[in-house]
């Protein structure tokens, strides 16, 4: 089922750091001129030397996110739950299903998270981009120490930290062959972080690592056969019964958008449409999905 592209969403998405945000390169520092902790820094093609937020330093927290999320209905006869993740633990989706070959049977298996995000033995829906300025990012040196909690003494420090204080990163998430609870889980995740539930980055005790979270532009791609321009199809609307109950897939096939947002423009692109929301349509759109958790 999985070679065939139904849908994908693709989000445009601002991030600004609403305080210090830190996301540490490896290591310490052994250039004494380079505070001890340095923002993570890559070489962009037409910027040079940038910092940036790696892809996957965001799909690390909303993944936390969602599988706490997950952790509190714990209802293993569908996708709400999660389960340990770390694959080395027996009760983690990649341990229990290392000897099923059956993709399907891998899916309908796996636990919410995984269904999202993918295991070792299931390739994950949801992709990051790495995310980089758009408009300057200023870098401020704060310092810090570490107490330890057993003296409340100093254990280390003080430290250097290169924080990001303003500017804007943007880069992209991409959700492919999506179910429409799992869109509502994404739009939820990023909800929470732009109201200062998930954290990004070092430092989450020391108040660090609040953004605000701007969705730009949301492109919905579906096969064009069957088309509606007033329903939003998960994946359980373009396969049979027999394929929806071997994945497990689960309802809503779809969102009805009859009084939802409108969208910027239709585009044709042969085999699918591609619907373009702006910031409001996404807004209204996400919220339609939240509902339909
Ligand atoms: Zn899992």
């Amino acid at each position: 089922m999985h070679k065939t592209r139904y849908n994908a969403l693709h989000l445009t998405v601002r991030i600004r750091p609403k305080g210090p945000l830190l996301i540490k390169a490896g290591g310490i520092s052994a250039n004494p001129a380079l505070p001890d902790m340095q923002f993570v820094r890559t070489f962009h093609p037409d910027r040079g030397e940038t910092v940036y937020i790696p892809g996957s330093s965001l799909k690390g927290v909303v993944r936390g996110f969602v599988e706490k999320a997950l952790r509190t209905f714990d209802a293993r006869d569908s996708w709400r739950w999660a389960c340990p993740t770390f694959p080395d633990e027996a009760e983690s989706c990649a341990r229990r299903l290392q000897n099923e070959t059956d993709t399907a049977s891998v899916y309908r298996q796996s636990c919410g998270a995984c269904r999202i995000f993918g295991h070792t033995r299931l390739r994950g829906r949801l992709s990051f981009t790495d995310f980089f300025p758009v408009e300057e990012v200023r870098t401020e040196i704060r310092y810090g120490v570490a107490i330890s909690r057993l003296t409340h003494a100093v254990a280390h420090g003080p430290f250097e930290m290169e924080v990001a204080v303003s500017g804007t990163f943007e880069g992209h998430l991409v959700l492919e062959n999506f179910e429409i609870w799992q869109l509502g889980l994404v739009a939820t995740a990023l909800a929470a972080m732009n109201q200062g539930l998930v954290k990004v980055g070092f430092g989450k005790n020391r108040g660090f690592g609040e953004v605000e979270v701007e969705v730009r532009e949301a492109w919905v791609d579906e096969v064009v056969v069957n088309y509606h321009p007033e329903r939003l199809r998960g994946l359980r609307a373009f396969v049979d019964n027999a394929t929806a109950q071997a994945y497990g897939l689960f309802p809503p096939a779809d969102l009805d958008l009859q009084n939802g947002p409108e969208f910027t423009r239709e585009e044709p692109l042969g085999v699918y449409t591609r619907r373009v929301y702006g910031t409001q349509g996404w807004n209204e759109l996400a919220r339609l999905a939240i509902q339909a958790l």
